[in-house]
């Protein structure tokens, strides 16, 4: 287990955030529940609902945290709740006339990705000269470089995807459905230590070059080229990774051929990795290789995306993305090739930067799986 998070670490998160938010201009955030108000405040609600909830951080105030009365006692166990001022609202009174006078009435906000447009529509019109702006906009890497707590968590998170994968090589392949070896795979995931299994990609022969196919009821055969892509949440923190197989030994040549492009792609890409360099630098680098391979035009996805307390967040290597490489930060790096109708090839493994270059999270081989 991984040392719990501590007040402390709230606190210092809170005050970075609040800090960063002013340096961009901000007057402060507010953050509705999910992934950034787990990330600050270490409270998550167990239902997400129509009822307001959210964390207001402004310069030289404490963190505010207003909650549903009926809620109080959940968010007063957060670990970050020693941090906050708690206020409560009872339903059949306008949360807004508790949450608005935290605001300065004619601020602009950073307001978290995943708010919902009802509560933001809400202090909309209570606050009508008040401007929002997205977490995504206005602090991008406000989560994207990890201490040292989130990436151990980050790093366990790896291993118990690849522990799947290396038992999932020996379960059968051909004559069963996409479902079954994905719910082979969702049951290993929790096995190895996920509480949260957030998709398992079985995606075999002309499936395969779909990149976002989840499993169907297609039935395996021998002969398919098969991609798995999986991944959820352990103590809070994600893992993603992708493995290409093959069912029986009789690989075609052109399987082999683009299965070594993409490996290679990845690991030029991998050894790109350092302090300093351009996010979309590691995208043009997987994709030269891809490219001059012949197969650049089936390379029809960006090179990888953040991974924290959610499976998709910044920083995105993608083309157009000129924020520099910083040590913490985590990512996916997935190169792929896929071809209509045929079958498709990804390898992904999730990376950390360290000063001296990159760190992979998932350590199974590369090389083409054979399944039966
Ligand atoms: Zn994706
Ligand atoms: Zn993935
Ligand atoms: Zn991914």
């Amino acid at each position: 287990m991984p040392r719990p998070f501590t007040v402390e670490d709230h606190t210092a998160r809170m005050a970075r955030a609040t800090a960063e938010a002013t340096a961009a201009g901000l007057a402060g955030l507010v953050v509705a529940p999910g992934p950034d108000l787990a990330y600050l405040c270490g409270y998550s609600p167990t239902a997400i609902t129509e009822r307001l909830t959210a964390l207001v951080l402004t310069a030289g105030n404490e963190p505010a945290l207003v909650v549903p009365k009926l809620e109080r006692p959940d968010a007063e166990k957060a670990v970050g709740a020693p941090a906050l001022r708690l206020l409560d609202w009872s339903d059949g009174e306008d949360p807004f006339a508790t949450a608005g006078p935290l605001l300065d009435p004619a601020g602009r906000y950073g307001v978290s990705d995943n708010t919902w447009a009802l509560h933001l529509l809400g202090f909309q019109a209570a606050l009508p000269r008040v401007s929002f702006t997205s977490l995504t906009d206005s602090l991008p890497m406000l989560r994207a470089v990890k201490d040292a707590e989130e990436l151990d968590r980050l790093a366990a998170a790896g291993g118990a995807a690849d522990a799947a994968y290396r038992r999932i090589l020996e379960v059968d392949f051909a004559g069963r459905r996409e479902t079954d070896v994905a719910a082979d795979l969702g049951a290993l995931l929790i096995q190895y230590g996920h509480s949260q299994v957030d998709f398992t990609v079985v995606g075999s022969g002309p499936n395969g070059a779909n990149p976002h196919h989840e499993a169907g009821d297609r039935v395996i055969r021998t002969g398919d080229t098969v991609v798995l892509d999986f991944g959820g949440l352990k103590d809070g923190y994600g893992s993603d990774t992708t493995r290409t197989v093959h069912v029986g030994p009789d690989v075609p040549d052109e399987v082999r051929k683009v299965h070594e492009l993409v490996r290679r792609a990845q690991q030029t890409a991998f050894e790109a990795v350092r302090p300093g360099v351009a996010c979309q630098e590691i995208d043009r680098i997987a994709r030269r290789v891809i490219t001059e391979g012949g197969y650049g035009e089936y390379f029809i996805h960006r090179t990888g995306h953040g991974i924290g307390t959610t499976t998709h967040e910044p920083p995105y290597l993608v083309e157009g993305e000129e924020r520099p490489l910083v040590p913490g930060m985590c990512f996916s790096i997935e190169p792929g090739v896929y071809l209509p109708g045929r079958f498709g090839v990804r390898i992904e493994d999730i990376v950390t930067v360290t000063p001296a270059g990159g760190r992979r999270f998932n350590n199974t081989p590369h090389e083409l799986g054979i399944v039966a």
